[in-house]
């Protein structure tokens, strides 16, 4: 299941709207992203993200802020951005520096601004399946890939997640609920994993070890979606980047199967593309396209 051509066609729809977003309505949406200290990853991220935004035809505004930066401080310019009618979404880029607490920075951004979707509205909103939410851009993409593969109707599958984080485990399973899969949801404390991934239609690894899903974890003919990013060690004395699921193993079984690089990662900066989107168009009272 190739994530990169899929998110390709999804920014290219993306563009298309924009494009009509500002012939018709003189709309140009816009994405404040906020960096705080010098993580070296989350500097990466947040550069890509900028120059994904500005290829669509978005407004990009990056805050670099140093990793002294005080919470009250951060909350400040969380408090600016809300208040700016050209930012339609803002983005604070996790981990932040310990002594900012998190869960008070995330609730500080303006719920219709969140398009990480991890505000307490957004996330209550997904739960009870009310329109309107903005929801996490990883869990999104997942979704996306597998009807990539299986078609829209997911109706009666038996989706097996696991992992349980609020980031991906916990919205995606809401997300194949409301797509009327069968959800079983599996952590760290669950017993008999493989035998339960075994049962599964759809498999969504979400849970940070290097190829825990083998081959006979996998029904013959399932389709697995992998979000894990792994660093390991390689042969040749560098590092490669793998996922939760061992690829090689699996793909001989499962029907479709999301590679690593290259499957869900790039879906998530497109759904946060779609997010800011569906963000400016709902604070302006304008339709979104069909075509995203
Ligand atoms: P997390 O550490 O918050 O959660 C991991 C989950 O896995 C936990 O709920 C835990 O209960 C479960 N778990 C741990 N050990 C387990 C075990 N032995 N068996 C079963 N379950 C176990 O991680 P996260 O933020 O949800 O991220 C998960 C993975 O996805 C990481 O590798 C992360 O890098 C990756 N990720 C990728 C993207 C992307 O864009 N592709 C986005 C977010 C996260």
């Amino acid at each position: 299941i190739d994530g990169k051509a899929t998110a390709q066609q999804l920014r290219d729809n993306i563009a298309a709207a924009i494009d009509t977003l500002k012939q018709q309505h003189n709309l140009q949406p816009g994405l404040a992203v906020v960096l705080v200290g010098e993580d070296p990853a989350s500097q990466v991220y947040v550069r890509n993200k900028g120059r994904k935004t500005l290829e669509v035809g978005m407004n990009s505004l990056e805050f670099k802020l140093p990793a002294e930066t005080s919470e009250a401080e951060l909350l400040t310019k969380i408090a600016e951005l809300n208040g700016d009618p050209s930012v339609n979404g803002i983005l604070v880029q996790l981990p932040l520096p310990d002594h900012i607490n998190e869960t008070a920075i995330i609730e500080a951004i303006a719920p219709e601004k969140d398009v990480d979707g991890f505000h307490a509205v957004n996330s209550g909103k997904l739960m009870n399946g009310e329109q309107g939410a903005l929801v996490p851009c990883t869990p999104q993409g997942c979704v996306m890939l597998a009807k990539q593969h299986l078609g829209d109707n997911l109706s009666g599958k038996h989706a097996v997640v696991i992992g349980r984080s609020n980031i991906v485990g916990k919205p995606v399973s809401m997300l194949l609920l409301q797509e009327s899969c069968t959800v079983t949801v599996c952590h760290s404390r669950t017993r008999n994993l493989a035998e339960i991934c075994r049962q599964a239609d759809i498999i969504v690894a979400a849970v940070g070890r290097p190829l825990m899903v083998k081959r006979d974890w996998v029904k013959p003919g399932a389709t697995v979606i992998d979000v894990g990013i792994n660093r390991i060690d390689a042969e040749d004395g560098k590092t490669r980047l793998v996922g939760d699921v061992d690829y090689h193993e699996a793909a001989e079984v499962a029907a479709g199967i999301t590679p690593v690089p290259g499957g869900v990662g790039p879906m998530t900066i497109a759904c946060l593309l779609r997010n800011t989107l569906v963000a400016s168009c709902l604070q302006n009272g304008v339709e979104l396209p069909d075509s995203v």
